[in-house]
């Protein structure tokens, strides 16, 4: 199946010069839904992933589905201020201004197998502030994956040596 049809290019938005990648059509169209679910399930399978976790708010969008196919749990990365329990968070810098994402501190056990589910790599910051705040709960985070990619914004590299898997490479 070419995943690639059922993604919208929308030039200049939200602000100019970003070309947004919009997902839901994906979304609309069930046969590539989960078509695109299943092949996050494989991964995270092969690298036997006890939890997952996605942050707000397109990766509940793939995670969800993922961690409920493989019968697991999957717990949230939010923004501050809207977990209601104690939460670890994480502080990192964009290119104006930074950025703060948050976890509730129970969220994952000692060594448990953690997959991050998210809609796009761009730059890789959004996923190490996630890699960040999960270790910090002691999880060890085997593999990411991401509906798209956007290589030239080389988010690959800010991971590292984690496992990665892109469906989707522009
Ligand atoms: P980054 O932290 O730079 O890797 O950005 C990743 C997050 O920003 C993803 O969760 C996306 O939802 C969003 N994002 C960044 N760039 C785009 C884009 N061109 N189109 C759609 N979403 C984007």
């Amino acid at each position: 199946m070419n995943l690639k049809e059922y993604i919208a290019n929308v030039p200049d938005f939200p602000k100019p010069g970003i070309q947004f990648k919009d997902i839901t059509p994906l979304m609309a169209h069930g046969p590539a839904f989960r078509y695109a679910t299943e092949q996050m399930t494989e991964f995270a399978r092969k690298h036997h992933a006890e939890l997952i976790v996605g942050p707000e708010a397109r990766g509940f969008i793939f995670g969800c589905p993922v961690a409920a196919e493989m019968g697991i749990g999957f717990a949230p990365v939010r923004k501050p201020g809207k977990l209601p329990r104690e939460t670890v968070d994480f502080n990192y810098d964009l290119e104006y201004g930074s950025n703060t994402l948050s976890m509730h501190s129970d969220a994952i056990s000692q060594g448990q197998r953690v997959i991050i589910v998210d809609d796009l790599l761009a730059t890789g910051g959004t996923v190490e502030a996630t890699v960040k705040l999960i270790e910090q709960l002691g999880g060890e985070v085997v593999g990411c994956a991401f509906l798209i990619e956007l290589e030239e914004l080389n988010g690959r590299k800010a991971l590292g040596d984690y496992n990665v898997m892109s469906l989707m490479q522009y």
